[in-house]
């Protein structure tokens, strides 16, 4: 099942990346094993897929030494300063930086192992209050000050909108989130990025979200089926 799951959503991806006049291989596919035991992960490795996004540091922990190493892991849940020691060590990517103590405890860590990491910095298009992010006109100044952080690579941005049942609901706020991105390129500030990232579009949306520029998408359900209850 995961592996048939995972073709069709990887030949969905290209139709809608070609639909929009846009490189498949622009956008990758974050495979979200939140709440899913080691074997599903591997189960997913076995049919070639090896990127994959947590939710919790705890299971990060946990399931991280049972992964061969060619897998990597996207942090994407929201992340405790005091956890930010276990991340540093544990994952590839956290696409969660929303604040400068979060960033600044990171890099501490992460001098400490001489590791560079990569992260995005999350924001909140649709001013949701019941979720994490920095407003969008205060991205630039954080990222502004995360430049100076030298074991942190700022890669681009990410966002989880607000829940629409309709997907096309969430359009306007990914197009938001390009033209926010954009803004940021223009000032300059990705000055050393080819391509900055952008990373949006879950289960019921990513199409959407490719069509409107994600270079990131994040997929649970579709691939691993509903999530057991915690
Ligand atoms: C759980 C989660 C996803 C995946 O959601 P699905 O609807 O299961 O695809 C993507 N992004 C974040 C930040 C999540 O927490």
């Amino acid at each position: 099942m995961i592996k048939e799951n995972i073709q069709r959503i990887k030949g969905e991806i290209s139709n809608s990346a070609r639909k929009s006049g846009r490189n498949p291989e622009d956008i990758r596919l974050v495979a979200v094993s939140k709440r899913f035991p080691a074997t599903k992960i591997l189960e997913a490795i076995q049919a070639k897929h090896l990127l994959f996004g947590e939710n919790y540091i705890q299971e990060v922990k946990e399931k991280r030494p049972l992964i061969p190493a060619p897998a990597r892991f996207h942090f994407i849940g929201h992340l405790q300063t005091n956890k930010a020691k276990i991340a540093a060590e544990s994952c590839d990517m956290i696409e969660t930086v929303d604040r400068f103590k979060l960033a600044n405890a990171l890099n501490k860590h992460l001098q400490k192992i001489d590791k560079k990491l990569e992260i995005l910095v999350q924001v909140n298009i649709g001013r949701d209050p019941g979720k994490s992010g920095i407003p969008p006109e205060n991205t630039e100044d954080l990222i502004l000050q995360l430049q100076q952080l030298k074991n942190i690579e700022i890669c681009g941005l990410m966002t989880i909108p607000p829940f629409e049942s309709d997907p096309e609901a969430s359009r306007y706020h990914f197009r938001k989130m390009r033209e926010l991105l954009e803004e940021l390129i223009a000032k300059g500030l990705f000055q050393e990025r080819k391509q900055p990232e952008l990373s949006m579009g879950m289960s019921n949306d990513y199409q959407i979200a490719i069509e409107e520029g994600a270079t990131i998408v994040r997929v649970g359900t579709a691939i691993f089926g509903n999530r057991p209850a915690l």
